[in-house]
């Protein structure tokens, strides 16, 4: 599936996905077996990292999280949409949709954006089993 140039050769996108963790690829995946085109943009720092595996997300228990987010990648890549490596820098939205800035590319439009929400730290828990 393509993304559709405008008239100024910008490339439009039905929704530009900031952020390719698990939840931005998911949300992408869903959008583009939907058969929304779709671009998902990750700078690349998912909060858990520094964990060996993932647990409590069914089928993946002790997955690398990166493994899981490669698995992502792929998945939403097979259904036409597009990922690539970058840092948000705005997106301002005008009479037409958005406006999205990558770093110091050429802007991006989109019809509809998705901004990951603000980091909350995780109040103390319990230890739980590993
Ligand atoms: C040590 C640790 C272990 C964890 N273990 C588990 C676990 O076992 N199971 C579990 O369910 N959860 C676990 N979590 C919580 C886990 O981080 C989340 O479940 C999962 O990573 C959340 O995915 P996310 O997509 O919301 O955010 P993230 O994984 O943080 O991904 C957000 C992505 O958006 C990108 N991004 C942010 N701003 C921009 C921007 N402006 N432009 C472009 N890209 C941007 C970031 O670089 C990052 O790649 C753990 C967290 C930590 C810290």
């Amino acid at each position: 599936m393509m993304s559709n140039p405008n008239n100024n050769g910008v490339q439009t996108f039905d929704v530009v996905v900031v952020g390719g963790g698990a939840a931005g690829l998911n949300g992408a995946l869903v959008l583009a077996r939907s058969r929304r085109t779709v671009l998902v943009i990750d700078a690349a720092e998912p909060r858990n990292a520094a964990a060996a595996g993932v647990h409590g997300f069914l089928s993946r228990d002790g997955t690398p999280p990166g493994q899981l987010l490669e698995l992502g990648r792929a998945e939403v890549q097979r259904y036409g949409g597009q990922v690539r490596h970058g840092r948000v820098r705005a997106v301002t939205r005008d009479a037409d949709g958005f406006r999205v800035t990558v770093d110091e590319q050429p802007a991006i439009r989109a019809r509809r954006s998705s901004v990951p929400p603000p980091r909350v730290p995780w109040p103390p828990r319990p230890s739980t089993p590993t």
